[in-house]
């Protein structure tokens, strides 16, 4: 969470724009929250220049709802849809999706251990597909879409969950698009579902109704009661952005921070590696690892007595993962940088 953010939330806890309440007492039907959900709505759509043909949603159950939600909302009466294959995460999405239809895997990075994309090239789609599903940035991975798929007349559906808001997107190239809020809108509770208007209407009869995108579109998101703390505090995130220079800023920024971690990776003859190629390399989630595996423990106990935490990979890769999330402050990554730096300098005069 920007600091920013968290103190205009504090000077508002218990007197929201002077009513003598807190946004933790309002109900959800009242016009205050109303004009809140309203105005995130609005934000939102003006930072990604959203088309009018898109419905914003946010929505209960994160982005692990979203792999079901997917297919149970779009496959209408398509049997089948495409996945691409490109690690942790969309991996989770085939295995929870493989229980409503039959998946064909467009295209894989499997045989590179997932440190590479599947590339366009590759991709073999089915007209008969309901959707192209693929996740733009592996979290776990470290590897990042730079130019996104093409799936031509199939509606491509993203999983965006950990690059949102981190760079511009052409919405218009998607059929529907996908994000928790915990990692770049910031606080922990829902998931915006960006989804084109003619997608609607093709729900299983099975689906409970608050997970209908149709539904929910067409009730503003207010089917039963959202998180509604979270979204406040996601309308003063969106705010913070815009005010930032809006997603072409982040995009910047994520760039040369990200650039500035692999340069002390790579110029470090070794001591640190990261296996995935330049052109796939996230610049939200830098995952590397130590050469020397025995160091890594002391690395994670040296960095956290500099005040350096959450820096351990995801627990199904291990290996040091650092996030560049958009709230995180450029001097603590001068300060990592430097970190970095030392310890490598340090431990190789060890040896
Ligand atoms: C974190 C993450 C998820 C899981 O999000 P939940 O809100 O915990 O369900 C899914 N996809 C990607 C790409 C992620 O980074």
């Amino acid at each position: 969470m920007p600091a920013s953010v968290l103190t205009q939330a504090q000077h508002e806890l218990t007197n929201w724009n002077g009513r003598g309440f807190s946004i933790l007492e309002m109900p959800f039907t009242g016009d205050e929250f109303k004009s809140i959900l309203r105005s995130a709505q609005r934000n939102l759509r003006i930072l990604l220049a959203i088309p009018d043909n898109y419905r914003i949603l946010f929505m209960h159950g994160g982005a692990s709802a979203q792999f079901s939600l997917v297919p149970l909302n779009l496959l209408g009466n398509a049997a089948q849809a495409e996945y691409l294959e490109s690690g942790y995460w969309s991996q989770r999405a085939i295995t929870e999706a493989e229980r409503y239809c039959t998946i064909n895997i467009a295209a894989s990075s499997r045989a590179s251990g997932f440190n590479q994309l599947p590339e366009q090239q590759n991709l073999r789609l089915h007209p008969k597909s309901a959707y192209c599903h693929f996740t733009s940035n592996e979290t776990a991975n470290g590897v990042q879409f730079h130019s996104m798929p093409d799936s031509g007349e199939i509606p491509l559906v993203a999983d965006m969950t950990s690059d949102f808001l981190t760079r511009p997107i052409d919405i218009s190239k998607f059929g529907l698009i996908y994000a928790s809020s915990q990692k770049n809108i910031g606080p922990a509770g829902f998931t915006v579902v960006i989804v084109r208007e003619d997608l609607l209407g093709r729900a299983h009869r099975s689906l409970p109704t608050i997970f209908n995108y149709e539904l929910q579109s067409k009730a503003d998101s207010l089917l039963n009661t959202p998180v509604t703390f979270a979204i406040y505090l996601a309308n003063l995130v969106f705010q913070w952005i815009s005010t930032m220079g809006g997603p072409s800023a982040m995009a910047n920024r994520s760039v040369l921070r990200s650039a500035a971690l692999y340069q002390v990776i790579d110029g470090s003859n070794g001591f640190y590696r990261c296996a995935v190629p330049p052109s796939c390399r996230s610049h939200v989630n830098v995952c590397f690892t130590l050469e020397d595996e025995k160091l890594t423990a002391k690395f994670f106990d040296t960095a956290a007595e500099h005040g350096f935490i959450n820096l351990k990979g995801h627990k199904a890769i291990g290996g040091v993962r650092v996030s560049l999330y958009n709230a995180m402050p450029d001097d603590g990554v001068e300060a990592l940088l430097g970190f970095m730096h030392e310890f490598a300098l340090e431990h190789t005069a060890d040896v």
